[in-house]
C-alpha cells in the first residue's frame, strides 16, 4: 500500500485516478478547492486554495510515496480571462511541490511526482507528428504555464528528483465538463434529440485534435508513477479528428444525418493562438510503459453521447 497525493482529485482525471487507487487499497489523499469537498469513497480529501501559496506544507506534512498533480485551470478558453490564477495553479504549484519533494528527498524520505502535462506546451506546433523533443513554444496563457510547469519538471529530474512528465493530449469522458467542446456537443446533441434543445452555437469547427479516452490517459499516469524511471511521455492517439468530424458522429448517435442545420458559428468562441491542429507521437510511452489507448474516436464520441442520452433522460423525467 502507498499513500498517494492527487491534487485536483474531484476533476474529471483526478476521480478515475483515485478510484483506481482506491481499488488497490492505496491511501488516497486528495486536494480539492472550498465549496467542492465531495470524492469518491475512500479518499481524504484536504480543501486547499492552489492560488495562494500552502501546498508545499501538505506535502511535508503527508509525506507521500507519490504525487500526482492533476489540478488545474483546465481549459484554454479560461485561462484568457484568469491569466494571473492560471499562472499560479497551472504553474507555480509545480515549485511549491517540487521544492517540498527535494526537501524530503534531502532528508530521506524519497517521494515520486508526476505532472499532467499539455499538448498545449507546444502551441502552434512546429512539427507533425509531436514528440517529446518537439519546441516548446505555448500560444496561450495555460500552455505558458503548463510550459513553465514541464520546465521545472526537467529541471528537477535533472537535480535527482524523481520526476515524470505526461504531455496529455485532449482526454474526453462522460465526466468532462461542458466548457470543453466535447461534452458540449454531445450534451447538446442528446438535448436536441429529446426536444430539449433548438440549435448549438460552437467556435472553429475546423480544429483538428487528438482526442483520447480519458481513462485511458489515467492507465498512462499510473504507468509513468510506477516506471524504473522518470522520464516525459507523449500520451496520444496519432490520430486527429476536426470539430465538425465530432459533432457528425456525435448528431448521427441520435439520427439526425443533417446536423448542420442544427449547429451556429460564432465568432466569439474563437480563439487566439488556436492551434489548427494537435497530433501527438506516444511511441515513446508504447515502447517504455507499455500503455495504448483502447477506445477509438468513434467509441469515445458514442460513449459520451450515450451517457447524455441517459443523463438528459433522466432530468426529463425529473427522477
Ligand atoms: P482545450 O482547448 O484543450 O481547452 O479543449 P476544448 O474542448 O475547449 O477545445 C478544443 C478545440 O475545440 C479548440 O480548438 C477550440 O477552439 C474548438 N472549439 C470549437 N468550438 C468550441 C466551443 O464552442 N467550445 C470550446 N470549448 N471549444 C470549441
Amino acid at each position: 500500500m502507498s499513500r498517494v497525493l492527487i491534487t485536483g482529485v474531484t476533476g474529471q482525471d483526478g476521480s478515475y485516478l483515485a478510484e483506481s487507487l482506491a481499488a488497490i487499497g492505496d491511501e488516497v489523499h486528495g486536494t480539492v478547492q472550498s465549496g467542492d469537498e465531495t470524492a469518491g469513497a475512500g479518499v481524504t480529501l484536504h480543501t486547499i486554495n492552489l492560488a495562494e501559496p500552502g501546498i508545499g506544507d501538505l506535502v511535508r506534512e503527508l509525506q507521500p510515496e507519490i504525487i500526482y498533480n492533476l489540478a488545474a485551470i483546465s481549459s484554454v478558453a479560461v485561462s484568457w480571462r484568469q491569466p494571473l490564477a492560471t499562472a499560479q495553479i497551472n504553474g507555480v504549484v509545480v515549485a511549491e511541490i517540487l521544492g517540498a519533494v527535494r526537501e524530503l528527498g534531502a532528508a530521506g524520505r524519497d517521494t515520486r511526482f508526476v505532472q499532467a502535462s499539455s499538448a498545449e506546451i507546444f502551441g502552434i506546433p512546429a512539427e507533425v507528428p509531436q514528440t517529446e523533443s518537439t519546441t516548446i513554444r505555448p500560444t496561450s496563457p495555460y500552455g505558458a504555464a503548463k510550459a513553465y510547469a514541464h520546465s521545472l519538471v526537467g529541471a528537477y529530474r535533472a537535480a535527482g528528483v524523481w520526476a515524470s512528465a505526461c504531455i496529455l493530449y485532449n482526454h474526453e469522458s462522460p465526466r468532462r465538463p461542458e466548457t470543453f467542446v466535447t461534452r458540449k456537443i454531445t450534451a447538446a446533441a442528446a438535448r436536441i434529440a429529446l426536444g430539449q434543445q433548438d440549435s448549438l452555437e460552437l467556435g472553429n469547427l475546423a480544429a483538428q485534435r487528438d482526442w483520447g479516452w480519458a481513462p485511458d490517459y489515467v492507465d498512462a499516469l499510473l504507468r509513468a508513477g510506477g516506471a524504473d524511471r522518470p522520464d516525459d511521455f507523449v500520451i496520444a492517439t496519432g490520430i486527429a479528428h476536426s470539430v465538425d468530424e465530432f459533432v457528425a458522429v456525435a448528431f448521427a448517435r441520435v439520427g439526425i444525418l443533417d446536423w448542420r442545420s442544427y449547429v451556429a458559428v460564432s465568432d466569439d468562441l474563437l480563439r487566439s493562438g488556436d492551434a489548427p491542429q494537435q497530433l501527438g507521437d506516444a511511441s515513446h510511452a508504447r515502447e517504455t510503459l507499455g500503455w495504448t489507448p483502447t477506445l477509438d474516436f468513434a467509441g469515445i464520441v458514442e460513449t459520451m453521447v450515450d451517457a447524455d442520452l441517459a443523463f438528459a433522460s433522466v432530468m426529463e423525467r425529473g427522477v
